[in-house]
C-alpha cells in the first residue's frame, strides 16, 4: 500500500471490501471466511501478520494469521485470564475508544503501545510498524484488528483513513456472514420441524415407525450436523441414529405424555479426534441458544404425535372390540331364534320316542332304536341350552357369590383330570372374598369351560394357574396354562359358536361361546391372551357386588 496514493488506493480499497463482502456471503464456515479476509488484508495492507480479538454473543477469541502460504490459528478467550477483561463495561466514550482501552491490556501487556501511541481521529491507535484498528460488528460484539507492518513508521492521512474504513467493512463483513450462517441454522431448524410434521401427518404409520423416521431428521438440524447423534427414548422403546453414545455434549428434552416424563430427546455430539477442523468454540458452548430451544420443541411435537397416535390406536382397537361384539350378538340372536325353534320339535322327538319305548311287544331292535334316539335327542338338547347361554337367553339369578368359593367348588371337578394328566393346579386367590352380583351355577360352568380347555391344551403336562383379585370395584378371575396357545388367527374367533379346533367328539366349539354369554349376562368382560407354544391367559372382570363392598368399606375403616 506504500506505493498506492489516491484514487488508486480508494480503488484498492474498493477491490478488497467487495471481496470481504463477497466472502461474507458465501456461506462459508467462519474460519474459511477468517482465512480469506486474512489473506485479503494482508496483501491490501502489505502487513506481514494480523490478529483479530472478536467477540461472538460477547464469547470473545483471537485469531492470529500471517505469512504466505497462510498460516492461521483460532483460540477461544472465554476462560482463562483473559477472559475477565472481556467483561466490560457497556458505557464510556465512543464504542471505538472504549474497545481499545478495553483491549490494550490485553494485546499490550508491557504497555508499550498505549504509553507512546497517537490515536487518530476515527479511534484507530498506531506505534511504529503496529497500528490497532477498532470496529463494531453488530449491536452485541465488537473487534479490534491489529495489523503488524515491519517498516512502515510513518502513516499518511490517507493510510489512516484506508486502514479504519477496512477495519469497519471487515466488522460489517462478519456480521453479514454470521447473518448468513444464523439464517442457514434458521432454516436446517424449519426444515427439521416441517420433516417431523409432515411424518406426524402421514396417515396409518405405526407410531414406532414415526419414531425412527424422526430421530433420522435431527442431526441435519445441528449446528455440525457431521458430529451429531441422536436419540429418543419413549418407555421401553429406543430409537436411535447410527453411531449414537451417550456423552457430555448433549442437549437433550424429557418427552411428556399426558403431562408426566415418559421418554427423552437427545442429540448428542459424538466425541471422535479424527482432525476435523475443531469449530471454534465448540468446547465450551456446542449448542446455541437457538438449538435450546428447537430441542423443546421438537420435545413437545414428539409429545403430540405420542398421544395421537396413541389416541388413534386405542380407537381402532375399541372400534375392532365394539364390532366383535356387534358379531357376537348378532350371532347370538340368530342361535337363539333356531334353538327355539329346534327345541320344540326336539321336545317332541324325545317325548314321542320315550312314549313309544314304553309300548309293550317292541322287539329289542326296535327298543334299542328308540333308545339312541333319546340319547341324541337329550345330546341335542344340552347342544340348544348352551346356545341359549351364549345367546343370553338364561337369565341369571341375582345373588351375592364369593368368586374364591366358585373357584374352589369347579377345582374340586377338575382336579382329578389335572392330577391324571400331570398338571399342577396353583392357586392365588385373593385375601377378602372377591364378592359379586351373579349366578353361582353359571359361573361355576364358566370356570369348568376354562378348565377343561386349559387341560385339553396341556396333553403333556403343564401348569393351571388360577387367580382371583379384586381391582377397586371390579372382581378379577384369571386361569392361565403353559400349553399349545393359540394362534392369532384364531384368538378373534375362539368365542363364536362352533369354532373348534378339535376333532369331532373332544369339542363342539360351544364352550366359550357359553363363558361369553354368562359373562356378557353378568354384565362383565372376558379376554383372552396367548401365545403359541407359551400358553393362554384368560381373564374375566365382574362388577363387585357393591353391598359387599360398602360393607367392607365400613369394616376396613
Ligand atoms: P372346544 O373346546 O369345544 O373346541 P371352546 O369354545 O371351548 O370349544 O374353545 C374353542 C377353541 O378355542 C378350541 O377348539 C381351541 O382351539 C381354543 N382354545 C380354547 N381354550 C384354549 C386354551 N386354554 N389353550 C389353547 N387353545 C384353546
Ligand atoms: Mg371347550
Amino acid at each position: 500500500m506504500v506505493a498506492v496514493r489516491g484514487r488508486e488506493l480508494r480503488d484498492e480499497l474498493d477491490t478488497v471490501s467487495r471481496a470481504l463482502l463477497r466472502g461474507a456471503s458465501q456461506g462459508t464456515s467462519r474460519t474459511e471466511f477468517l482465512r480469506e479476509a486474512s489473506a485479503a488484508i494482508l496483501s491490501f495492507t502489505g502487513a506481514e501478520s494480523l490478529d483479530l480479538w472478536l467477540e461472538d454473543r460477547r464469547r470473545p477469541y483471537h485469531w492470529q494469521a500471517s505469512g504466505q502460504p497462510l498460516t492461521s490459528s483460532i483460540t477461544s478467550l472465554s476462560s482463562g485470564a483473559g477472559a475477565d477483561r472481556w467483561r466490560r463495561p457497556r458505557d464510556g466514550p465512543s464504542p471505538a475508544e472504549r474497545l481499545l482501552d478495553h483491549i490494550l491490556p490485553l494485546v499490550d501487556e508491557e504497555g508499550k503501545v498505549a504509553a507512546s501511541a497517537t490515536r487518530a481521529a476515527g479511534g484507530s491507535l498506531w506505534l511504529r510498524d503496529l497500528v490497532l484498528l477498532p470496529f463494531e460488528i453488530d449491536n452485541l460484539d465488537e473487534g479490534v484488528l491489529r495489523l503488524c507492518r515491519p517498516g512502515v513508521t510513518e502513516p499518511t492521512e490517507s493510510d489512516i483513513v484506508s486502514c479504519e474504513s477496512l477495519a469497519h467493512v471487515l466488522g460489517v463483513a462478519i456480521a453479514s456472514r454470521r447473518a448468513q450462517a444464523a439464517l442457514t441454522e434458521r432454516v436446517k431448524e424449519l426444515t427439521c420441524m416441517y420433516g417431523i410434521a409432515r411424518i406426524a401427518a402421514t396417515p396409518n404409520v405405526a407410531l414406532d415407525e414415526a419414531l425412527q423416521s424422526i430421530v433420522e431428521l435431527l442431526p441435519a438440524a445441528w449446528q455440525y450436523p457431521e458430529r451429531a447423534t441422536a436419540r429418543i427414548t419413549l418407555e421401553e422403546s429406543e430409537f436411535r441414529t447410527r453411531g449414537f453414545e451417550s456423552g457430555p455434549r448433549c442437549l437433550s428434552a424429557d418427552i411428556l405424555v399426558r403431562g408426566t416424563p415418559r421418554g427423552l430427546v437427545e442429540v448428542v455430539y459424538a466425541e471422535g479426534d479424527r482432525d476435523l477442523e475443531r469449530p471454534i468454540l465448540f468446547e465450551e458452548a456446542p449448542f446455541l441458544e437457538e438449538e435450546h430451544n428447537l430441542i423443546q420443541g421438537i420435545s413437545r411435537e414428539l409429545t403430540s404425535i405420542i398421544e395421537r397416535k396413541r389416541a388413534e390406536e386405542e380407537t381402532l382397537r375399541l372400534q375392532h372390540q365394539v364390532r366383535h361384539a356387534d358379531r357376537l350378538a348378532t350371532i347370538g340372536q340368530l342361535a337363539a331364534g333356531i334353538a327355539h325353534e329346534l327345541n320344540e320339535p326336539l321336545g317332541n322327538i324325545l317325548g314321542f320316542a320315550q312314549l313309544a319305548h314304553k309300548s309293550p311287544g317292541l322287539t329289542d331292535q326296535t327298543r334299542r332304536d328308540l333308545e339312541k334316539i333319546v340319547t341324541a335327542s337329550l345330546y341335542a338338547r344340552e347342544i340348544i341350552k348352551k346356545l341359549l347361554f351364549f345367546s343370553r337367553q338364561t337369565p341369571p339369578e341375582k345373588l351375592g357369590v364369593d368368586l374364591n368359593k366358585v373357584v374352589e367348588d369347579g377345582l374340586s371337578l377338575l382336579e382329578p383330570r389335572c392330577a391324571k394328566a400331570g398338571i399342577t393346579v396353583v392357586r392365588k386367590l385373593a385375601p377378602e372374598a372377591p364378592v359379586v352380583l351373579g349366578d353361582a351355577a353359571q359361573l361355576q360352568q364358566v370356570l369348568v369351560n376354562l378348565g377343561v380347555n386349559a387341560i385339553q391344551a396341556m396333553p403333556e403336562g403343564g401348569t393351571l394357574q388360577v387367580g382371583t383379585a379384586m381391582e377397586e370395584a371390579v372382581a378379577c378371575l384369571t386361569l392361565e396354562d403353559t400349553g399349545v396357545g393359540i394362534p392369532p388367527e384364531n384368538l378373534e374367533r375362539i368365542f363364536l359358536p362352533f369354532f373348534t379346533t378339535k376333532d369331532v367328539g373332544a369339542g363342539t366349539g360351544l364352550g366359550l361361546a357359553v363363558v361369553h354369554g354368562i359373562i356378557s349376562l353378568h354384565d362383565g368382560t372376558v379376554h383372552a391372551d396367548s401365545e403359541v407354544g407359551r400358553g393362554t391367559r384368560f381373564e374375566i372382570r365382574l362388577p363387585a357386588d357393591e353391598e359387599t363392598m360398602t360393607g367392607s368399606d365400613r369394616n376396613g375403616g
